[in-house]
């Protein structure tokens, strides 16, 4: 017997006892599933194996660039530039909202705020792509009232009108994966560093973030990672709508004046904290369509992970069926991350299939 271990995996679960020369060993068992990484991703796939009884342990080690820590978290069902709704809205939607309400049960926080969002047209092609919408039958669900120019002048500088997306709102990511991490720990199902991951689990998977572009299993992946930065403000005069107000950046509105602020795109630094020019930058362009004015009182930069069809990835190894993988979740995390994960793990235990369009195999050369 190689090795010897007499901690059992799992608090409750029994442990396998041998007799071997006369001595008793206690066996540790394998876990079905190793998650690693335990940013938005992970926590949803660990809770929905979790949900179908399955033995779950986390890795998760605190890299810089963490999206879920540094990310907007917001909620827009017509997130394009005209307005098409979001991949299979009507079932992500209810989904996401059912699941961040168990997790608020689970964990005793609030996670998830309705907020609707304004939405200010920024270029003529937008004014005929707003009737367009408005007159689909799946994305006028989404469309609320809608504003002539100059409606929220000069709070706003709004000068081809804008409209109200309904069912929007965000997610406090950062809370989320803070007391998941704690119930994990609590259960202690957090584990230190391990050389081979098949080694303490049947199944491992990778959610992993930016980061995955450093995962040798997955390196056929194509990642295009996307560092953003996130301000806290303050508003120290003028007034606002109390909106999410999404003008290509976007204000949204927290408590006591203040607000968050987002957020940028760029494509190195990946492992720096903002600079001070950069957050300067996006407080100056935010200024430019608002007459509000504000203190910055803190800055955050994250990574969004993405790869070259914006498209996440998911799905078993193509030639390793025991690693998969959740990533790829882009700026959209928030709507589309708890109906994902639940694909992936149906996918893993019962076999369905993902679609093409989202399989991690579609990158795979042979
Ligand atoms: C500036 C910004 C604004 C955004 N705004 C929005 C928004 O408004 N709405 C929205 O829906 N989404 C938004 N996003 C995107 C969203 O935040 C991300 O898509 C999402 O958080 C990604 O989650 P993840 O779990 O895949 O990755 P991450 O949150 O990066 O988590 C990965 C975790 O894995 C750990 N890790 C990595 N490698 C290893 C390893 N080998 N071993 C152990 N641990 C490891 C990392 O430390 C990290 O904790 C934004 C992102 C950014 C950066």
């Amino acid at each position: 017997m190689s090795r010897v271990n007499i901690r059992p995996l799992f608090t409750g679960k029994t442990s396998t006892a041998q007799v071997r020369g006369g001595l008793c060993y206690i066996v540790e068992s394998k876990a079905d599933f190793l998650v690693i990484g335990q940013g938005v991703a992970g926590s949803l796939v660990t809770w929905e194996l979790m949900r179908r009884g399955q033995r779950v342990r986390v890795l998760d080690e605190p890299r810089a660039g963490a999206a879920s820590r540094s990310s907007g978290g917001l909620v827009n069902p017509l997130a394009g530039k005209k307005f098409p709704p979001a991949w299979r809205v009507q079932e992500a939607l209810p989904y996401a909202r059912d699941i961040y309400a168990a997790l608020e049960d689970q964990l005793g926080c609030r996670l998830w705020f309705d907020q609707p969002m304004l939405r200010v047209l920024m270029d003529e092609k937008q004014v005929p792509a707003l009737d367009r919408a408005a007159a689909d039958p799946l994305a006028s669900a989404f469309v609320g009232e809608s504003f002539a120019p100059g409606r929220w002048a000069p709070q706003v500088a709004d000068p081809l009108g804008s409209f109200v997306t309904q069912h929007a709102g965000w997610v406090d990511f950062e809370t989320l994966v803070t007391r998941f991490r704690q119930w994990l720990a609590e259960q202690d199902l957090l584990m230190g560093e391990v050389e081979e991951p098949l080694e303490v689990a049947e199944n491992v998977v990778y959610c992993e973030g930016w980061r995955g572009q450093e995962n040798p299993h997955f390196s056929f992946v194509p990642w295009t990672p996307d560092r953003g930065l996130i301000l806290h403000l303050e508003l120290i005069s003028g007034k606002l709508p109390p909106l999410i107000i999404n003008r290509g950046q976007w204000l949204r509105p927290m408590w006591d004046g203040r607000y968050a602020a987002g957020a940028t795109h760029g494509w190195d630094r990946f492992d720096q904290p903002p600079l001070e020019d950069e957050v300067m930058a996006l407080l100056e362009t935010i200024q430019e369509w608002t007459t509000a004015r504000f203190n910055v009182v803190g800055a955050t930069a994250g990574v969004r992970p993405a790869v070259n069809d914006r498209t996440p990835v998911l799905g078993r190894h193509p030639q390793d069926a025991r690693r998969s993988i959740l990533n790829g979740l882009g700026g959209k995390a928030a709507l589309r991350a708890p109906f994902l994960a639940r694909m992936l793990v149906n996918s893993l235990l019962a076999g369905e299939a993902i679609p093409e369009t989202h399989d991690v195999a579609r990158f795979w050369k042979g």
